[in-house]
């Protein structure tokens, strides 16, 4: 009290330079915010979204980085933006390893021979032809097994039996993906000739979750590791019944993938062009490359969906474009360690100033139930008034530390403003990395909430007479 009063009778004596007012951005026009709305109601009533997943996971299906398939993918990518109107569609290649699977078996050879549900992990070594046969040894975490002394496990087959914790936001999945990460290394070190994790997943059906070991570009510097592959849930809980009855288990272990050192990835990118200030852009987007199981509809066909039906929707509205150019991106090599994002980065340096905010849809296809940023400290009234806009739709206002999306990770890193649209990820690690993460999976009412939200945050980038940097930033 005593404070205000102070501070008020310093303005008035002209005392105090009225740093509070100043402090913040211009803020969201009330017919800007109703304009937002609106898009976002309209969203609601369309189908692009899905019916752009749909294409995709038919017409291209499963499109592994690097491979033929995602060679595909891109041009398909090509096809649609031009069909729906985007201008500046081209790709931007890279190079990257390609990895493909090959014969994955495991099986109890003894006491109780019987068949194991596995899946390689992403640029796992191949084991010899005929496999390797070696005796069972169970860690609960992979911190388990790094505390096993050098050269302790000789011959044998390594199983790291770590749950993964379910949760909304998939915290979860960053605690758990340490083992998928490390353990065919650590089993290594060890001196075994196999390893086995439980998936890094959280469904109990009986499906391994493939996912990338070290990223490939790691990969191909460090060779030192051995054959893992991911068991399904209900094959680790029967591994570690099994335990429980004998003291030596022997598991056969066969894995034959291939690896190639150098292949052709790409990125795809599409625009609608500014009006007033078409160097300035608002970067949306999704991966296109997805894993070999399934047919990558949620991850991340669903976040290639989501952005391109947004941005449509707006051009569709708005035929001549808004103030600021929308670019769509869809990464490529995502999964294998992001490797398109970083060629992106790299590529766009020069043009990392005039991105006013970048945004990846990567989660799946749930519903958006919170709204993040990551802006300067004195813009950070637009989180407010963007949350405002979305609550309608049943989004809450989050915080300043958004995660982002993957591969605007590498926009983050370099200044760039983000934010993330967080999704319902309570299901998400039930299908992800699966031969089950298909299609059918993708409920088109939740898609279209989707749809709405980047629809309305991408309209009020694009059209604020401000941004969301510090007035002062410099970012290189
Ligand atoms: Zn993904």
């Amino acid at each position: 009290m005593k404070y205000s009063k102070l501070l008020l009778s310093s303005i008035l004596a002209g005392l105090v330079f009225i740093p509070l007012l100043s402090a913040q951005g211009k803020g969201i026009s009330e017919s800007l915010a109703k304009e937002a709305q609106q898009l976002s109601e309209a969203a609601l009533e369309e189908n692009i979204a899905y019916e752009v997943v749909e294409s995709l996971t038919t017409e291209v299906g499963a499109r592994l980085a690097g491979s033929e398939a995602e060679k595909r993918a891109r041009s398909w990518a090509v096809a649609k933006l031009k069909e729906l109107g985007f201008e500046n569609v081209h790709e931007e290649p890279f190079e990257v390893p390609l990895w493909e699977r090959g014969i994955e078996r495991a099986e109890i050879v003894s006491p109780f021979p019987q068949q194991l549900t596995v899946t390689a992990l992403g640029g796992s070594v191949a084991t010899p032809e005929e496999g390797v046969v070696g005796e069972l040894i169970r860690f609960s975490s992979v911190k388990e097994l790094e505390a096993q002394p050098q050269g302790s496990l000789k011959g044998k087959i390594v199983f790291i039996d770590e749950i993964m914790t379910r949760t909304q936001d998939g915290s979860g999945y960053g605690e758990a993906v340490g083992k998928r990460r490390q353990t065919a290394y650590e089993a290594y070190k060890k001196g075994a000739a196999g390893a086995l994790i439980r998936s890094v997943g959280t469904s109990s059906h009986r499906f391994a979750h493939t996912g990338q070991m070290k990223t490939i570009t790691e990969i191909t510097e460090e060779i030192d590791s051995v054959p893992t592959a991911a068991l399904s849930a209900p094959d680790a809980d029967q591994l570690t019944r099994a335990l429980e009855r004998t003291d030596s288990i022997q598991i056969r272990l066969q894995l034959t993938p291939k690896f190639e050192p150098a292949s052709i990835s790409g990125n795809v990118i599409g625009e609608i062009v500014g009006t007033e200030s078409p160097e300035e852009v608002i970067i949306i987007g999704g991966h296109l490359d997805s894993w070999d199981l399934g047919t990558g509809a949620i991850d991340d066909g669903a976040g290639i969906g989501i952005t391109v039906a947004a941005a449509r929707l707006i051009k569709d509205h708005y035929p001549n474009g808004l103030k600021r150019t929308i670019r769509i991106v869809m990464w490529g090599s995502e999964e294998v360690g992001l490797v398109g994002a970083k060629a992106y980065a790299d590529a766009h340096a020069d043009e990392l100033d005039n991105f006013i905010v970048a945004a990846e849809s990567d989660f799946g296809a749930g519903k958006i139930w919170k709204f993040n940023s990551f802006f300067a400290e004195e813009k950070l009234n637009y989180l407010s008034e963007i949350a405002d806009v979305l609550r309608p739709l049943g989004i809450a206002k989050g915080d300043n530390k958004a995660s982002s999306g993957p591969d605007v990770g590498a926009l983050k890193a370099k200044g760039v403003p983000i934010v993330s649209l967080q999704q319902n990820g309570w299901d998400y690690f039930d299908l992800h990395h699966t031969p089950n993460d298909t299609l059918d999976k993708i409920d088109p009412d939740e898609l279209a909430q989707n749809v709405a939200a980047y629809a309305a945050f991408v309209y009020l980038a694009a059209q604020i007479e401000d941004d969301f940097r510090a007035e002062d930033s410099d970012i290189n």
